[in-house]
């Protein structure tokens, strides 16, 4: 009986999804023979111009040979402050070839002494051959060239060394990187190319969005330092941490009515807690918010002096949750601010520009050229843009950004005042030198990119606060169900639609927030780590691409099945988005009626099959059956979940109680603790009464 209703609905699911694949063909006006459909189509076509990926490889035209007969005449020569990129240059080459890359660490090279891959020697590079300006590649970029038959690579910072020591060994050995525990060589590493590659990063700033440990962020090129301030709460919502209760009760005006910053824990001594909200507008008390400008100017600079890696500190409000239920000060200031510029962002941005000009003071005179932003978090009731509105509709501008509107400052009783400049014109209000923002739409569609109508709404905020003239945008982005980590969530899609669409209006900072709690998510988090890792370097990847050589390398045999899986879970997702919806906080997502017991037990069934398909590695590398089991494993948690927390009462209590307790003891082995954001798995299977 089950197996049958299983069988139609998979039928069901198929019909559906063939049926969609076509119309996405159709709307593309290609012609598609029935046997090609793919079963995952990117059907959007946007591509961002201006990126710099000129990758030339051809090895059709060697120029030498990089390893041969278990030896190689190569030795990378490195200068000594990039060891790290150059280790991990050493180590590749020799896995890939089984031949032992020398490294050595040099300021100098006589190329015609020997064969090198000579690395970030920018003296002899640049004396060997012309290297593209600094303007061309930025901080980041990297030219790596063949010359006879050594390979010169430049870059000229630590995270230059990194992805050119990526892009360098993809060009001699094929290496790609899945995840921590899956890493490839597509060419022997038998043939030296010829080479010329010029390429700089989309984004500078690629943050992981998944915990990662060990050598996964570096390998897949990840950000190493992304020079947040961290502070004792976290790097956001973290700016009660320059404050103690002693400042709320002198200076009450630096906060919303009954803020309480710390109080007296349990059990003794002081506990830091977030009630209430800073305001940004100190009540409109002008000595008080000279005082509270001083008061965090003096601890930023403090900051500086001792954090030479600190390069952006975060300007956020509190998140409202337990206690606190305060979403903004709402002082006559504060009030009237939000009036006129119909968002807390106002206040934000005019806080921000006053702070950053004392801790541009301190730099000039102590740090000249020091880099430090001060970024407002463009989120809640920040989120919309403090520009120019007709009949509350945004007024762009001759390139769709928003109109910045004339700066007021506001007094106790809420009047306002023109601010300024040095001409005696009035100000607008503008991001100025060291202030940027982050736009985090936490109440966006993420299951919907932000071309497409669904986020409309909040596209016009992004286009509106372009308006504002800040250099880099800073994006908090939002990929998986924070109420549900287990879950799989339908972004796979569009992530590379949404790097590109934040890329278009400045992008260079990315935080794509998954979970920072779980190492081993299922739901197919760690495709999504892939997809991040090339989107975040590359906008214009192929998505198509991307998916099938994830599944090809991450699951091996067992990769039919698993894409099978892959696809069912998106179609199921995609025929019942009108239960799920596609907010990140809400609980549609594990809404019974998206998930029948029938499906969920057919895909248990196909994990049996996908583990005896990668079975042979058992005896032949060991090491490779680990991960694969593992890779099918950490999905596996999915359905198992589903089936323990809704369909315990199709089993006998012996074996519901066997598969809970084999659930949670997998979960946590894989190195698991959370089932919801900021909630442990024991909050769901203490009432599970396992021994
Ligand atoms: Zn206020």
């Amino acid at each position: 009986m089950k197996k049958s209703i299983f069988k139609a609905i998979i039928l069901l699911l198929t019909v559906i999804f063939m049926f969609s694949a076509f119309s996405a063909c159709k709307n593309n006006n290609t012609s598609v023979d029935g046997d090609d459909v793919k079963m995952v189509t990117d059907e959007k076509t946007h591509k961002v111009e201006g990126t710099l990926h000129d990758v030339n490889v051809n090895y059709n035209a060697p120029v030498g040979t990089l390893s041969a007969n278990g030896r190689t005449e190569y030795t990378v020569v490195s200068a000594s402050e990039y060891s790290v990129a150059s280790k991990f240059v050493s180590k590749h080459l020799s896995a890939a070839t089984g031949v032992n890359f020398p490294l050595e660490f040099a300021e100098e090279c006589n190329l015609s002494a020997g064969k090198y891959i000579v690395f970030g020697l920018n003296d002899l590079i640049k004396s060997t051959v012309t290297v593209p300006e600094a303007s061309v590649l930025g901080d980041q970029g990297y030219y790596i060239k063949t010359v006879g038959d050594d390979v010169l690579v430049y870059f000229t910072s630590e995270d230059g060394a990194q992805l050119a020591a990526i892009a360098l060994l993809r060009a001699l050995v094929g290496y790609d990187m899945m995840s921590g525990d899956c890493v490839i060589y597509e060419k022997a590493g038998d043939v030296l190319p010829a080479i010329e590659i010029t390429e700089r990063p989309d984004y500078e700033f690629r943050i992981n969005s998944n915990e990662m440990k060990g050598d996964a962020k570096y390998g897949m090129g990840f950000t190493q330092k992304s020079g947040m301030l961290q502070t004792e709460t976290g790097n956001v919502h973290n700016l009660y941490d320059f404050f103690t209760q002693e400042d709320v009760e002198n200076h009450s005006k630096w906060f919303s009515e009954g803020a309480i910053v710390q109080r007296e824990a349990v059990g003794g001594g002081l506990e830091r807690v977030r009630i209430g909200q800073p305001c940004f507008t100190a009540h409109g008390d002008k000595e008080e918010y000279e005082a509270l400008l001083n008061h965090m100017a003096d601890q930023i600079i403090e900051i500086l002096k001792n954090k030479p890696d600190v390069v952006n500190m975060r300007i956020s409000q509190n998140d409202v949750m337990d206690e606190n239920m305060t979403w903004r000060c709402t002082c006559a200031a504060c009030n009237a601010s939000y009036d006129y510029y119909g968002t807390l962002g106002g206040a934000m941005i005019s806080f921000a520009n006053d702070l950053a000009k004392k801790v541009n003071a301190y730099i000039d005179a102590n740090e000249p050229g020091r880099i430090f932003n001060l970024i407002v978090l463009v989120y809640q009731e920040a989120l919309q843009a403090p520009v120019q509105r007709k009949n509350g509709e945004y007024v762009l501008d001759e390139k769709g950004k928003g109109i910045p509107e004339t700066r007021y400052t506001f007094d106790e009783q809420g009047n306002k005042t023109a601010v300024l400049d040095e001409n005696g014109q009035p100000e607008k209000l503008v991001c100025g030198r060291g202030v940027a923002y982050e736009f985090a739409a936490s109440k966006a569609n993420w299951i919907h990119s932000f071309y497409e109508e669904e986020n409309r709404e909040f596209a016009s905020a992004i286009e509106a606060w372009a308006g504002l003239g800040s250099s880099n945008l800073y994006i908090w982005s939002y990929e998986i169900s924070y109420y549900q980590y287990l879950y799989p969530y339908n972004n796979y899609h569009i992530l590379l639609d949404n790097f590109k669409y934040f890329k278009e209006f400045g992008g260079n900072y990315i935080y794509p927030e998954g979970t920072w709690e779980n190492m081993n998510n299922p739901g197919f988090a760690k495709l999504r780590d892939y997809i991040n890792s090339k989107g975040m370097f590359d906008v214009n990847s192929d998505y198509n691409e991307l998916v099938d050589k994830f599944f090809k390398y991450y699951f091996r045999e067992a990769a039919p099945i698993m894409r099978k899986y892959f696809n069912e879970v998106q179609v199921n997702l995609t025929i019942n988005e009108n239960i799920t919806g596609g907010r990140v906080h809400s609980y549609g997502l594990s809404d019974n009626r998206v998930w029948p017991e029938a499906l969920v037990t057919g895909w248990l069934n196909s994990f049996e099959v996908a583990q005896n398909e990668i079975l042979k590695y058992k005896e032949t590398d060991a090491e490779l059956y680990e991960a694969l089991s593992k890779h099918i494993l950490i999905e596996s948690l999915f359905p198992r979940y589903v089936l323990c927390t809704k369909y315990d009462k199709s089993f006998s209590p012996s074996q519901i109680k066997e598969m809970r307790k084999s659930f949670l003891k997998d979960f946590e082995d894989l190195g698991n603790t959370t089932h919801q954001e900021h909630y442990v798995i024991s909050d769901v299977t203490s009432g599970w009464n396992l021994d």
